[in-house]
């Protein structure tokens, strides 16, 4: 039984995509919800709506992941409107195209800034904010587990750190009885990788299940662990690839 009433989340980059989906999934069992975005100001709004529709409040905040500045004016402001936060979800991300011997450096940087400096940020921003029960969850990938192909290396090294993130944050806060989990989704039809993309037969390839999952699919991971449901829970690394590393 997960019931999220009374609690209030901040996820980054939900807009679009599993961050719009665990944004609206955290609301649909109970949450208000804050959640950044960084061009996609209409899609934004658009999330926020629904989140309201299904009776919970919204707040959608322009803040650039690449820029600590933004991050801590969104933190305080979702700690403001919201009057407090018990649970961050870090889902903002790049990937990368390319091998390293090709690889623009200024990407890389920018790479590692969003995924892996930002959720450092955001849980140093957010850590005064949490109480007993207070929940950190970040996005992950398979690819920081297992590197199938060429061409993702600067991505899968960015997600790799997150695994060693979330298990220290956890020996952190876990005297505060604040849990930290990491989702690990493999193929999962975004805008970022479409079920109908150019190398998607080839992903749907490596799962067990043989296909794609909908963001859903993933929000439903995220929504588990930030659940006092998942209270024994913590510095745990949850792959929902559908088999991809099996
Ligand atoms: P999308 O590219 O579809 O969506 C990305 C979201 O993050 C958008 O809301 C975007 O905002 C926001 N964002 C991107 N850059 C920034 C930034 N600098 N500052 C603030 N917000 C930003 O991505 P996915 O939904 O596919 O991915 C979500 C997470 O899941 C990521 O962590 C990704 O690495 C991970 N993942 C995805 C997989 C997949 O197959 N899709 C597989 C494994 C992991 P805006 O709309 O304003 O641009």
């Amino acid at each position: 039984m997960i019931d999220l009433n009374g609690k209030r989340a901040l996820v980054t980059g939900a807009s679009r995509g599993i961050g719009a989906a665990i944004a609206l999934a955290l609301a649909e069992n109970g949450a208000d919800v804050a959640f950044t975005y960084q061009h996609s100001a209409e899609k934004a709004e658009a999330v926020a709506k629904r989140i309201e529709s299904v009776g919970r409040r919204a707040i959608a905040i322009e803040a650039d992941s690449a820029d600590p500045g933004a991050i801590a004016r969104a933190v305080n402001r979702a700690a403001d409107v919201l009057g407090g936060i018990d649970i961050l979800v870090n889902s903002a991300a790049i990937g990368n195209a390319g091998t390293i011997a090709d690889m623009d450096m200024g990407h890389y940087q920018a790479l590692m800034d969003i995924n892996v400096r930002a959720p450092v940020l955001y849980a140093k921003a957010v850590m005064p904010h949490l109480g007993e029960g207070g929940r950190i969850v970040t996005i992950g990938s398979v690819l920081g587990e297992r590197v199938p192909f060429p061409g993702v290396t600067a991505y899968a090294m960015s997600k790799a750190a997150l695994n060693a993130l979330t298990r220290g944050l956890s020996r952190e806060l876990g005297p505060r009885g604040i849990t930290v989990n990491l989702v690990q989704p493999g193929p999962t039809d975004t805008d970022a990788n479409p079920a109908d993309g150019a190398a998607a037969d080839f992903q749907r390839s490596l799962t067990s299940l043989g296909r794609y999952a909908e963001p859903r699919e993933i929000a439903s991971a995220v929504v588990f662990l930030a659940s006092p449901a998942a209270s024994m829970i913590t510095g745990a690394i949850l792959t929902a690839d559908g088999g991809a590393i099996a």
